[in-house]
């Protein structure tokens, strides 16, 4: 075939049909369990303004040092959306959600856009599906956080996961931390990789997150947070683990695991697939409980995940597990001669208002040509109108996986097709 004139950017894909299908299986699937667990639907705009994300995510974060699409228009700085907590939260200050009363529980579906070099279960514009949990310190609101995100994969049938907790402290733990990693760092900076040895002041805890193999021997011998949690924050992170428990959800502990995006505090946890190959993460999380406030809102307690779509569906894919029958429709009108035509279209109407799927050929095609094409539409039956049969008032009703055929007036097939 002749490659296309125009295509779609690097890491950016269309979702075709006959993929789509898996797609909104998928997104009912987080609808219903969303609805199960109360939480509420919010949609944000595409476009933020960058100093939000800049000051959200992190300036010194990858995702803003090196991953944003951003662009000027007059006098507005644009950003596409690289996540979604900090536009939620944005959205929570802008409109008061807070006056509401209670916590808010929010999820959201969507696009989010992120300039990474492509690769498997790696895109330039990818899909998030995700919680933010507004207004709640209690460690039940982050053991309900990883609930959600685990029933999702458990209904869908993805069990083999691995969930990986941590604390990243509150801020007073952290620079207890980070003085104690910097000191025992320190002495073999030189050894390190570039990129750790950038972020050996401004952020040392991020070089946990190192995947440069001169950077490992280190970091399997440095010093743990859970060390320098202060009482309330140890507090909190025992309560979650003792929650988990309760609930029988299995984890390690991993005092490593630290999160690319500067606002977590307390809390984080990663779900990882083996099923995913380099790119292993399903999706991850924490609370967050500075975010509101350094984004101009009151301080506000928070916890969240986020969960990749695509990845969810390559590991489907990998198990063999099917989200959604493939397309098919109810009935194929199949007509001969104009008239036969215009008694299909004008009896189409009436079939979709009784509840039931139907087309017809649109190409003035032969027969045989639309029957093949009832075929390769998938569809459950076909009906074939000619002049003979319009002057009878009876049609061929045939069934196109069992080859049987009955002979019906219009009426009856209606009501033979909507009462399956
Ligand atoms: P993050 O917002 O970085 O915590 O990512 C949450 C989840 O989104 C990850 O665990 C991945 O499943 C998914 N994800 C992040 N970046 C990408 C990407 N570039 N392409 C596909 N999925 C991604």
């Amino acid at each position: 075939m002749a490659k296309a004139k125009y295509t779609t950017h690097i890491g950016m894909v269309d979702i075709l049909p006959g993929e789509v299908e898996k797609w909104r299986a998928l997104e009912a699937i987080i609808h219903e369990e969303a609805a199960k667990f109360n939480f509420e639907e919010i949609r944000t705009p595409i476009l933020e303004q960058t100093e939000l994300i800049v000051r959200g995510v992190g300036q010194l974060t990858d995702i803003v040092s090196k991953e944003i699409f951003a662009f000027k228009k007059g006098d507005s700085h644009y950003v596409l959306r690289p996540e979604l907590t900090a536009p939620v939260v944005r959205s929570y200050v802008q409109h008061h959600l807070n006056q509401r009363g209670g916590s808010q529980k929010l999820y959201y579906i969507g696009p989010m856009f992120r300039a990474e070099k492509p690769q498997k279960g790696r895109q330039r514009q990818f899909h998030q599906f995700g919680v933010e949990i507004m207004g709640s310190n209690d460690p039940v609101a982050d053991v309900e956080c990883i609930a959600f995100m685990m029933r999702i994969y458990q209904r869908i049938g993805i069990e083999n996961f691995e969930l990986k907790v941590n604390s990243v402290g509150d801020p007073e733990s952290r620079e207890a931390y980070k003085t104690a990693l910097r000191d025992y760092l320190g002495p073999n900076l030189d050894k390190l990789s570039e990129v750790s040895q950038k972020r050996f002041e401004k952020n040392p805890m991020r070089i946990l997150d190192s995947k440069e193999a001169e950077d490992q021997e280190f970091i399997k011998q440095a010093p743990v947070i859970r060390d320098f949690l202060n009482e309330e924050t140890e507090e909190h992170f025992e309560n979650v683990l003792a929650y988990l428990d309760d609930l029988s959800i299995s984890y390690t502990e991993d005092p490593y695991l630290v999160r690319g995006m500067d606002y977590y505090t307390r809390t984080a946890f990663e779900l990882t697939s083996p099923d995913l190959g380099s790119q292993d993460a399903l999706a991850g999380g924490g609370r967050y409980d500075l975010l509101v406030e350094e984004i101009g809102g009151p301080s506000t307690p928070a916890v969240g995940f986020a969960a990749g779509m695509e990845r969810l569906l390559i590991a489907c894919e990998e198990l063999d597990i099917k989200l959604a029958e493939p397309k098919s429709v109810d009935v194929y009108f199949v007509s001969l001669g104009d008239e036969a035509r215009k008694w299909a279209l004008t009896h189409l109407p009436k079939a979709r208002e009784a509840g039931i799927s139907t087309t017809m050929d649109y190409m003035g095609r032969s027969m045989k040509a639309q029957m093949k094409d009832a075929n390769r539409e998938n569809a459950d039956y076909a009906v074939i109108v000619g002049s003979n049969e319009l002057a009878e008032g009876k049609f061929t009703l045939r069934n196109m996986r069992e080859s049987e055929e009955m002979s019906l007036s219009f009426d009856q097939i209606i009501e033979k097709l909507a009462s399956r």
